[in-house]
């Protein structure tokens, strides 16, 4: 048992126009009251592309919706001529709770090393909103038994510069990329497995108290039907969901878990 409270994130990638995204909040929110929903429970956070931020604030505030929101990236840099990036001040700006930094398809497809990464979490931080600093190893570093070692060394570079006090409010979300999107899910020995040692690792950088207020997240191919067991793990704080937190019933569904 620990005192940390789950938190289940869905991340849309590029999908949704503001209208969709409007109306998926809405079905998210009735649905999960519904289910009897208790925020103070499990957190709730709906991460849309930055063009639905705004929609969404305004449907939060206005209905006064437990739901919370992030957003996908976040520049490092506080402001000035770098032509399509969004700082954490304007993202701050729109209510935005959490930024998640590091993830897989930036990583890969946008070249994000842990340096970049690490500058990201602390403008998040900076900006007053939790990064969620995704890590976790692709296919062949699996195969070769490398997990551990691997992930571990991306958390060494991500929190390089950040001090304890701020570290202790960061959330992780261990996603193993072979698991992302394609249907394959890691076991929950295999989560347990790198979540634990990541907490462990925040230990050692920081202390006990940092390691047990930040929460690790699971993240890859996560479903309804996967994720109780998961989350019965005891180093597995949430989830990272993409593709099952496009449908409403589905995202619900394991948002209550329990
Ligand atoms: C993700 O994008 O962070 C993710 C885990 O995707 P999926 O749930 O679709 O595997």
């Amino acid at each position: 048992t620990n005192t940390r409270t789950p938190l289940m994130a869905g991340n849309w990638k590029m999908n949704l126009d503001h209208h969709e995204a409007t109306h998926l909040v809405q079905k998210l929110a009735w649905t999960l009251k519904d289910g009897g929903h208790k925020y103070e429970d499990v957190e709730v956070v709906v991460v849309p592309p930055f063009t639905d931020l705004r929609s969404v604030q305004t449907l939060v505030d206005g209905d006064k919706l437990g739901i919370r929101y992030g957003a996908q990236d976040v520049s490092a840099h506080d402001k000035g001529a770098y032509t399509g990036e969004i700082s954490a001040t304007m993202l701050a700006k729109l209510g935005v709770d959490y930024v998640v930094v590091g993830h897989s398809e930036r990583r890969q497809f946008h070249a994000e090393d842990d340096a970049l990464v690490g500058a990201k979490a602390r403008a998040a931080l900076g900006g007053g909103m939790v990064p969620i600093i995704c890590v976790g190893e692709g296919l062949e570093v699996r195969k070769a038994g490398d997990q551990v070692a691997y992930t571990l060394a991306q958390v060494d570079g991500a929190y390089d510069g950040i001090d304890a006090e701020q570290a202790a409010k960061t959330v992780i979300a261990y996603e193993p990329v072979w698991a992302i999107g394609t249907g394959e899910v890691a076991t929950p020995e295999d989560a347990q497995e790198v979540c634990g040692a990541i907490r462990a690792r925040l230990a050692e950088l920081y202390d006990d108290s940092v390691a047990q207020a930040v929460r690790v997240l699971y993240g890859g191919s996560v479903k309804s039907s996967n994720v109780a067991a998961i989350m019965a793990k005891p180093d597995v704080d949430g989830a990272l969901v993409g593709g099952a937190s496009l449908d409403a019933e589905e995202f619900a569904k394991i948002a209550q878990f329990q």
